[in-house]
This record gives C-alpha cells, structure tokens and sequence, in this order.
C-alpha cells in the first residue's frame, strides 16, 4: 500500500471533495459520496473492502490518497462517565477529548487547536501557549476515534476544547459540516454549538456559512472586568460584541445566544455585576450558563460559594433569562471546563516566562 506520509488525506475532506477526487479519478461524484460514508459511518479504512466502488476506483484509491488522524495514547474515565482522550498528532503534539454522557446524551468537546492563543485569565489551556490550528483531519479525527472507541454516535458536539474555533475558521467550518452531513455523523444543526471568546468579525462570517448554535465566553458584564478577564476583550469590546451575537441570531425567534460566564469567587459574582448583566443583555434573545470554576495546577482564582452562584442565578432568572448552573463534569481526571492542556510545543514565549518565574 502507498498511502504515504505525503498523500493527500481523506479526512481533510468535506463531501464536495470527495465528489471531486472521485471524478478526478475516473469515477462519478455519487461514488464520493459513497466513500465519505465508508469513512465516517462506517469508518472503514480498506479501500478494497468498499465493494460498492468500482474495482478502478478502489486501486487508484489506495495508490493515491491515505486515511490519517490522531491516535488515541491515553483514556481516562471519571466516575461520573466522562471520558477524556489525550490524541497526538502527527508531530507528536496532544491534544484533548472529552465525552460527556448523559442519559440518552452524548455530548463530544472537541479541541480546535494546539493550545490558544487568547491568554484568558483563568483558563488551563492558555498557561500552555499556542503553537498551530488543528486540520480538518485532525478536528473531525477527534469525531471520527471517539465513535468507534465508544461504539456510539454522538447526539451533540461543542467546539469548546483546547483552541479559539473561530481563529481557525474554515478547518472548524469544514469539519462542523461533516458532523452535521446525513451520509456522516448526522447532529442537528442546533446540536453543533461552537463557542468562542468573542471574535467580532468571524462571528459575522459564520452567519453567513453555517447555522450551529453560538456560545460566546463573557465571564464579566463590563469592558473593564471583561479586558482583564478575556483580553480579547480590548480589541472587541462588549459594544461590539452584543451586536454581533444579536445579528447572529436575528431572524429566528427559537435561536438564541449561549453566554457562558465563569462563577469567579469576589470577582463577577455579585448582585449588582448579575444587574449589570441584564442590562447587557436587554434585547439579546439570550441564555446564560453559570460555570463554576474549576480549578488547575497554580490557579489564582476560587470558585463562588454555590449559595452566591444560585442568587446570582436567581437574580437573572427573575429578569427573564434562562439560566443554567453548568454542572461540572469530568473534574476527577481534569476533563472539566478550562483544564484542558494537552501536550503544546509552545511558540508564544508564555511558558517559558513561567518556567522564569518558577511556576
Ligand atoms: N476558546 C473558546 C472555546 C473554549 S470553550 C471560548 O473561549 O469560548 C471552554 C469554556 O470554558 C469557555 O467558556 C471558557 O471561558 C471556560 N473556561 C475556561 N477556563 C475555565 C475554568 N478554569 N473553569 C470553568 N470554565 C472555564
């Protein structure tokens, strides 16, 4: 078999891809779509097994194109069901993976790139530096391994692992397109939520390719909490960023916006910041998760009492917006929001400060 480490790679694919290489190949599109079925239904990797691709096909298959993603090197189970997967990529970077079961739900996180970029204040996954965007290989593989080592398809997926999906547009584009495809994974449009720290202008753009679900990271109802928190925050300040998320809604009254705000002990947490909140979001077709923090190694933040997060929750509720208090799952093997790390090749210089500073 020549499906060598330089032959183009199956999983980069979307449908229209497959329809091309096949015609490239001397065959008809509904023969790639036939293969982009074998792939990601039935994730068969032996071309001479596909018996309902043309012989010709099926050899010049082999000869030309390989079946590459990430491997699976560690699993970890929590007692409450959640399993997280460190993958390595091919050079030799990790990434994580995390399955949330619960009842008839199944719930994949998937990562979208190789650290993040964006340096928020309280996230594990920032202390790692940034080295690259993950491939459309390497984001739908993540799918691809989690089916068949749990023997199920996943009912939702969430771009909210290691990386910022929107500063890897068309990869997370592409691949949240292959979860949704009939002839692949099958998730509902609105069962495809990406969740991004807020930025303005690639939120615009996925209006106008896709229909997933929005989750924005808030975390703080004003600039000047927001700037230190998510410092994305100085460049698209909140005045931009409501706006941007209400147009992304517009139009369907059954859509709205995820906000997700992380319950910081003394910091976002009070009665007057739950306030100011609901006058952010005055107008915005809105839901809120509360997400209590989670701690990681050298954290600087607590999380809020529970009595703090349901008053809060209270507060928001009685204003008419829908509140959910996230429940943390997967913390026992550090699969839970914000402990994602994953083995990161640094090129932001952020480590080594660290290492500077003795952390
Ligand atoms: N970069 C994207 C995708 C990550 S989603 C984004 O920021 O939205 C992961 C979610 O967990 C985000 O809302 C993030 O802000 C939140 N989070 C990060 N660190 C956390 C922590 N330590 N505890 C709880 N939530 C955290």
């Amino acid at each position: 078999m020549s499906a060598t480490l330089t032959a183009p790679n199956l999983l980069d694919l979307d449908l229209a891809g497959y329809e091309s290489l096949a015609v490239s190949l001397g065959a008809r599109p509904f023969h790639g779509r036939n293969l982009f079925k074998w792939v990601h239904k039935h994730g068969a990797f032996a071309f001479d097994a596909m018996t309902d691709l043309p012989k010709g096909l099926r050899v010049a298959l082999a000869e030309t194109v390989a079946i590459r993603m990430p491997q699976i090197v560690e699993e970890h189970r929590a007692p409450d069901g959640t399993t997280k997967w460190a993958l390595e990529l091919a050079d030799g970077q990790r990434i994580e993976t995390v399955a949330i079961p619960e009842g008839r739900r199944l719930t994949l996180c998937l990562s979208s790139q190789v650290g993040c970029a964006l340096n928020c204040a309280f996230c594990a996954t920032a202390r790692q530096g940034f080295n690259r965007n993950l491939s459309v290989a390497e984001i739908i593989g993540q799918v691809w391994q989690a089916v068949r080592r749990l023997g199920r398809v996943p009912t939702n997926a969430v771009m909210m692992g290691m990386g910022e999906p929107l500063a890897n547009f068309e990869s997370v584009v592409k691949a949240m397109a292959i979860m949704q495809d009939d002839l692949a994974y099958m998730l509902a449009k609105h069962r495809v939520t990406l969740s991004t720290s807020g930025l303005v202008p690639q939120i615009y753009r996925l209006r106008e390719v896709s229909q997933v679900s929005l989750a924005v990271s808030l975390h703080a109802p004003t600039d000047d909490l927001r700037d230190l928190l998510v410092p994305i925050n100085r460049k698209y300040p909140l005045a931009e960023l409501i706006p941007a998320c209400q147009h992304y809604v517009a139009g369907d009254p059954r859509r709205k916006v995820t906000w997700e705000y992380v319950m910081l002990d003394g910091v976002n947490d009070s009665l007057a910041q739950a306030k100011q909140l609901i006058r952010l979001l005055e107008g915005v077709h809105s839901k809120v998760n509360l997400i209590p923090f989670n701690p990681f190694p050298g954290s600087a933040f607590r999380t809020s009492p529970p009595e703090r997060i349901a008053a809060f929750q209270a507060r928001l509720m009685r204003s008419g917006i829908i509140t959910l208090v996230r429940k943390t799952r997967g913390d026992a093997v550090s699969a839970a929001c914000g402990q994602l790390v994953g083995r990161v090749a640094d090129r932001t210089g952020r480590t080594a400060v660290k290492l500077a500073l003795g952390r």
